[in-house]
Order: structure tokens, then sequence, then C-alpha cells
């Protein structure tokens, strides 16, 4: 009985899939058999590599990290992957992003690195959303690496939910009271991981407070930074 009753809901779920077949969360077009879940592999292979230097001319001021890698541009595509990737719970999103990030750093990158320090989201959205986004993809990148993470080397003092209703100064002195270390690094090289960078001012605060507590250089990685 549990056999046919296994048999028939298997036969459903394929006769579904063939009339409904899942679509890509970024392009709408259905999947096909090669594809992994949720997002299709023409949309992985069409994010545009980021060619931007550190620091732009009209960014006012200097970032305390030292280098910046952003594998990818924040583009149409990579924005909802990205949503998905956070609102949906879909930790296979991030672990793919998480790979193909791995797959483009260059290995000086990690030269005397100690450690892979993701951005801490605040306690209630992480209740909210179940895990840390930055926290899954940054894991890949340590694992490929060899790298060790230290999830809990930051801590979010407070949520900066109001954020987009600051001027660009308050901002900046708004996220460098948002986090707080979480013990001593001293003579340490750290990476700080973020999803996205987008004036550089989460990285950075989280670069300052880190080099206050005794690291000696934060360089930033990220999966896409905003051109
Ligand atoms: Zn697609």
């Amino acid at each position: 009985m549990e056999a046919v009753k296994r048999a028939l809901l298997t036969l459903r779920r394929v006769s579904l899939d063939f009339v409904f077949p899942p679509l890509c969360a970024a392009c709408d077009e259905p999947l096909g058999k090669a594809d992994a879940h949720i997002v299709c592999n023409r949309c992985y292979d069409s994010l545009i590599p980021c060619l931007l230097p550190v620091q732009r001319p009209e960014e006012e001021k200097a970032f305390a990290f030292t280098r910046h890698f952003a594998a990818f541009e924040f583009d149409d595509r990579l924005k909802r992957i990205i949503h998905f990737l956070k609102y949906d719970h879909k930790q296979s999103v991030g672990e793919r992003l998480g790979q193909m990030l791995y797959e483009r750093v260059p290995v000086a990158f990690f030269e005397n690195v100690d450690s892979i320090v993701p951005v801490p989201v605040h306690h209630t959205r992480r209740r909210e959303r179940g895990y840390n986004q930055a926290e899954v993809i940054a894991g890949v990148v340590a694992g490929g690496a060899g790298i060790p993470l230290m999830p809990d080397a930051l801590r979010r003092v407070r949520s900066t939910r109001t954020q987009t209703k600051l001027g660009k100064t308050e901002r900046i002195g708004n996220m460098e009271q948002a986090f707080a270390a979480q013990g001593r690094f001293d003579g340490q090289t750290l990476v700080v991981f973020d999803d996205i960078f987008t004036t550089g001012s989460t990285c950075d605060a989280c670069a300052r407070v880190l080099l206050g507590a005794g690291a000696k250089e934060v360089r930033v990685m990220t999966v896409a930074r905003v051109v």
C-alpha cells in the first residue's frame, strides 16, 4: 500500500513538472535538466566580472581596509538572485555563489590571512531569516581556501534599518556604532565578507572595529559591487 502511494506521488510530481516546469528565479525561463535548482546556468554564466579599483576617485573618505575583491557587478540578474537568497531561505543559491566567488578570487588575496569574518546581521533579522546569508557564502569560500571562518568576531549591536533615511555623513557615523568586536585580534590579517558592496560603509565600519581590536590588516571580499 505504501509503495503504491509513493509511486502515485512520484507520478504526480513528475507530471506536474512536465505541465508546469519550474522557472528560474532570475530570468523566469523554464529550468532545464542540467540546471541547478532555482536559478538556471545561463543566469549564473552571464554574471559580469567586476574590475573596479579598490578606491574610486569619487569616494571622499579613505577606506580603512587595504584591498577589496568583488566577483561580480551588481546588475538586475544578480539582484534577483541575491534577493531570492535573502528572503526565500534558499541555501543552495548561497553555496553556488560561494563556489563561483572562490573560483574567481586571486590566490594572492588570501596570502597571510588568518580568518574570514562575515558581516553579522542583527539577531532579530537572523531570527526572521533563520540564517545569515553572508555566513553561508563565506563558509564555502573559507572551506575552499582552507582558512578558518570566524562568524562571531563581530556582533551587530543595533539594527541599521533606518539607514536609508540618513544623509551620507550621518550614515557613516551610524554604521561605525553598529558593530562591536568580540575579543582581540592582535597582529591578525582578516578578511571581512559581505554579499553586496554599495558605498563600502558597512565593510569599512567592520574594518575599523577589527583594527581597533588589534587586527594588523583588514581586506574585504564581496560577491558583488554596485558600479
Ligand atoms: Zn535564469
